[in-house]
């Protein structure tokens, strides 16, 4: 989608600090870091929300590389959140589908 921000990074249209990428996802840096480390991890299909899947393949790939964000980014051992905003109450605001990978620092529960 031409107009969708994530699609546009996907694309190379836009830049992005990519920490991991392969043929079913690209991950970079978040612009506006919550954590030390704080990645997203975006599958190259649009998909608009996580209420929108329905190949569950691309959850699969997107968990194969928040492995490797992990494993790059050095944050398997000490513990890192995983987290899918969904809609208004959930807090997201651009609608194509990706998991916010948080971590280098103390994750507080229950969440803001
Ligand atoms: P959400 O609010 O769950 O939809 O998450 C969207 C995330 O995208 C936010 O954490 C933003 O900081 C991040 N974001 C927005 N624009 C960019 C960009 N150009 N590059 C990297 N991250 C971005
Ligand atoms: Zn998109």
């Amino acid at each position: 989608m031409t107009d969708c921000l994530f699609c546009r990074i996907v694309n190379k249209e836009i830049q992005a600090k990519i920490v991991y990428e392969d043929d079913y996802v690209v991950a970079f840096d978040d612009i506006n870091p919550q954590a030390p480390v704080h990645v997203l991890v975006v599958p190259k299909k649009h998909i608009s929300t996580v209420m929108n899947i329905d190949d569950y393949e691309v959850v699969v790939n997107a968990f194969k590389a928040i492995k490797k964000v992990a494993e790059i980014k050095n944050i398997s051992n000490d513990g890192f959140r995983v987290v899918v905003n969904h809609l208004g109450r959930g807090g997201q605001s651009v609608f194509h589908l990706h998991f916010h990978v948080l971590g280098g620092r103390q994750m507080l529960w229950p969440p803001g």
